[in-house]
C-alpha cells in the first residue's frame, strides 16, 4: 500500500492551521493566549478543551484527549492518520506525494480535478448540448429557474456511451485515476469502459468546501434509458454517503435550524425560496456521522417525512441512534396530500413549509405520541407497554438532566407518578451504556518534572546533550527517556528540533501525550542553565528515594543472603546522599 511521503505530511502541517482547522468543527472563545471550548470527545458543561496556537497543540484536560492538527481531524472525523492528512491536504489544496508504489488515483486532489472536469462538461452539455433540450425542460416543470440551475451547478449527461470517458482521457487523467473517481463503470471480465451518468439530469454533489466529491443523476421523463430513478456516485476516497450530505456547502453558521429532507429538489427549491438549512442525504438514512457533520452549523436540527414515511421511522432504530446525539432533534411531518418538500413548496408556497418545520414536535414528543397513539391507554397491559417502550428510549441518554426531564413529560402525559416512572428508568438502562471518560489521574511528580524538562528542551535543544550527560541513568520514566532519545537523535541528525517532525518520529501513545503535556505548558523562564542543573537534581533525587523505597520493600520480604545484598546495595546509596 502507498504511504504518504514524509515530506508531504510535513508540508500539510506547516500550511494548516490548528485554530482554522478546530473552529470549522466547533466555536472557540479566545482565553489568554489561547482557546477554549467545549470538548468534541466527551460531555461537559464547562469548557475543558484548550487550543494553543503558537504551538500547534491541543489538549482537553477533561478526558485527555490532546495532539497536532492531524490527530484533531482523525479523532473529530473518525478516520486514519493517512485520512486526516488527506482530508488536511485537499483543505489547503496540498497535492500529496506516496512512497512505496506510485499512485496518481491514491491522491485526493486528482480526484477532485477529474470531478471539475466531469462536472463542466455536464455543465456544457445542459447549456449547450443537443440533448440537453430535455433536461432543460423537465427543469423548467419542476420550477427551478435557470439561476438556481446555476447555482447548483446543475447538468446534463449525455445519452452516449463514453462522452465523459473520452473527454477526461482527452484531459490527461490516467487510467488508474479514471478506475478510481467512479463516474466510469468497467465492464466485469472486460476492459470495457462506459459513463456511469447517461441520459440524466446530473446534481454535483459538493463537500463543505464546496468542491464536488461526487454526482447524482435522475432519470428524464422523456428519456429513453433504464435503470433506478435516481442513482448516486459509489463511494471513493472523496466521498463518503454517511458523511456527505447534499446542500451542506451552502450551510451558513448561525442558520436557525438544518432541515434534514430526502431528496435533491427539496433542497434545491426551499433554497430558491429563500428558506435556508435544508440539506439531504444520499442513499442512506440520516445516521449519528451526518448528526455530527450538521453539528457545526447549527445544535437545532428538524428531520421532515412525507406522512406515511413518518409513521415508518418511528419505528426504525435509526431516530434513537439520533436521539443519543446532542443534536436538538425535531421531527415534521408533512400533511396528507404532498409528497415531498419540493411539492408543498410548489403548491402551497414556501409559507407553508416554513410553517410545517416550524411546527414540528421535538423528537422525543414525537415518538411519545406515535407509541401512545397506536395503543389504547385506558387498558393498563397497553399503558405500561407504552411507558416501558418510551423509558427504553429514555434509558439510552447518557445526560442525567435530560432523562430525568423527559421522565417528568411522560409521566405527565401517562398521567403517572414521575417516581414510579423513575424506578423503571433504573432496571431498563443497560449496563453497558458508555461510561464518561474518566478524568485522567493527576500526574506524578517525576512526570511534571519530565514534562517541565522536555518543555525547556523544545525551546533550548542546544542543551539536549547536556541534560542527557546529567541524566546518564534515565529520568526513571520510560516514556520520557524514550522521548528524549528522539529528541536527541532528531536535533543531532537535523540540528532542528521543531515540534510537528518530532511528533511523526514518535511511535507510542505515552510519548505523544507527554509531548503534548510538555507543548501546553506555560512559557518557560529565560534562563535555562541554572534550571536545568536544579531540576536534573532534583529528578536524579526522586529517582534515588523510589529506588531506597523499592529496596527497602524487597529486603522485608527477603531472607539470608538475598537479604544482605540487598541491604549492601541500600548502604552504597545511602552514601552519595549523605555526601550532598
Ligand atoms: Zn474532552
Amino acid at each position: 500500500l502507498p504511504l504518504i511521503a514524509q515530506q508531504s505530511v510535513q508540508e500539510v502541517l506547516s500550511a494548516a492551521s490548528l485554530h482554522d482547522v478546530v473552529a470549522s468543527y466547533i466555536s472557540l472563545k479566545r482565553a489568554g493566549s489561547g482557546f477554549k471550548a467545549l470538548c468534541p470527545f466527551h460531555a461537559e458543561k464547562t469548557p475543558s478543551f484548550n487550543v494553543n496556537p503558537s504551538r500547534q497543540v491541543f489538549k482537553c484536560f477533561g478526558c485527555g484527549v490532546g495532539g497536532d492538527v492531524i490527530h484533531f481531524v482523525k479523532e473529530m472525523e473518525k478516520t486514519d492518520f493517512a485520512g486526516a492528512v488527506a482530508l488536511l491536504a485537499e483543505r489547503y489544496n496540498i497535492r500529496l506525494r506516496y512512497t512505496g508504489g506510485s499512485s496518481d488515483a491514491e491522491d485526493p486532489v486528482e480526484l477532485y480535478r477529474i470531478h471539475e472536469t466531469a462536472q463542466a462538461f455536464f455543465r456544457r452539455a445542459l447549456e449547450q448540448g443537443r440533448g440537453g433540450d430535455a433536461a432543460r425542460r423537465y427543469l423548467k416543470e419542476r420550477g427551478v429557474t435557470h439561476e438556481t440551475a446555476e447555482r447548483f451547478g446543475l447538468g446534463y449527461a449525455p445519452a452516449e456511451w463514453d462522452g465523459l470517458l473520452k473527454r477526461l482521457r482527452a484531459a490527461g487523467f490516467s487510467d488508474g485515476a479514471i478506475r478510481r473517481c467512479g463516474l466510469v463503470v468497467t465492464k466485469e471480465d472486460s476492459d470495457h469502459r462506459y459513463d456511469r451518468f447517461r441520459d440524466r439530469l446530473i446534481f454535483p454533489i459538493r463537500n463543505t468546501r464546496g468542491k464536488v466529491v461526487a454526482f447524482g443523476g435522475r432519470l428524464l421523463p422523456e428519456g429513453q434509458e433504464s435503470g433506478g430513478k435516481y442513482i448516486n456516485s459509489p463511494e471513493t476516497p472523496i466521498f463518503r454517503k454517511s458523511r456527505h450530505l447534499y446542500g451542506q456547502d451552502l450551510l451558513e453558521r448561525g442558520v436557525e435550524s438544518i432541515v434534514v429532507v430526502e431528496g435533491y429538489f427539496d433542497v434545491i427549491l426551499p433554497w430558491q425560496h429563500g428558506l435556508r438549512g435544508f440539506v439531504a442525504p444520499m442513499g442512506t438514512a440520516f445516521g449519528p456521522d451526518h448528526a455530527r457533520l450538521v453539528r457545526r452549523w447549527s445544535r437545532r436540527c428538524t428531520l421532515v417525512f412525507d406522512a406515511d414515511a413518518a409513521g415508518q421511522a418511528a419505528s426504525e432504530r435509526g431516530l434513537d441512534l439520533l436521539l443519543e446525539t446532542d443534536l436538538d432533534l425535531s421531527v415534521a411531518a408533512l400533511p396528507e396530500g404532498p409528497k415531498d418538500p419540493a411539492d408543498v413548496i410548489v403548491g402551497r408556497g414556501p409559507e407553508a413549509l416554513r410553517q410545517v418545520i416550524a411546527s414540528a414536535p421535538e423528537m422525543f414528543d414525537f415518538l411519545m405520541e406515535r407509541s401512545i397513539g397506536r395503543r389504547d391507554l385506558s387498558r393498563t397491559a397497553e399503558k405500561a407497554a407504552a411507558a416501558g417502550e418510551l423509558l427504553e428510549r429514555i434509558g439510552r441518554l447518557e445526560d442525567p438532566v435530560r432523562r430525568d426531564l423527559l421522565v417528568q413529560k411522560l409521566a405527565a402525559r401517562l398521567k403517572m407518578d414521575p417516581g414510579a416512572l423513575r424506578a423503571g428508568l433504573k432496571r431498563s438502562t443497560p449496563a453497558a451504556r458508555p461510561a464518561r471518560p474518566e478524568a485522567p489521574p493527576p500526574p506524578s511528580p517525576l512526570r511534571k518534572d519530565a514534562c517541565y524538562l522536555v518543555r525547556h528542551l523544545l525551546d533550548q535543544p542546544e542543551a539536549i546533550p547536556r541534560a542527557r550527560e546529567r541524566l546518564a541513568d534515565g529520568l526513571g520514566l520510560p516514556e520520557a527517556d524514550r522521548l528524549i532519545r528522539v529528541m536527541a537523535a532528531l536535533w543531532g541528525e537535523t540540528g532542528r528540533l521543531d515540534a510537528t517532525t518530532l511528533r511523526a518520529r514518535l511511535a507510542g501513545p505515552e510519548e505523544l501525550a507527554l509531548l503534548t503535556d510538555a507543548q501546553m505548558m506555560p512559557d518557560p523562564a529565560i534562563d535555562l542553565d541554572p534550571q536545568l542543573e536544579s531540576l536534573a537534581a532534583q529528578i536524579q533525587r526522586r529517582r534515588l528515594r523510589e529506588r531506597k523505597e523499592d529496596l527497602r520493600r524487597r529486603m522485608r520480604q527477603a531472607s539470608g543472603p538475598e537479604r544482605e545484598r540487598i541491604a549492601l546495595e541500600l548502604a552504597r546509596l545511602a552514601a552519595p546522599e549523605r555526601a550532598s
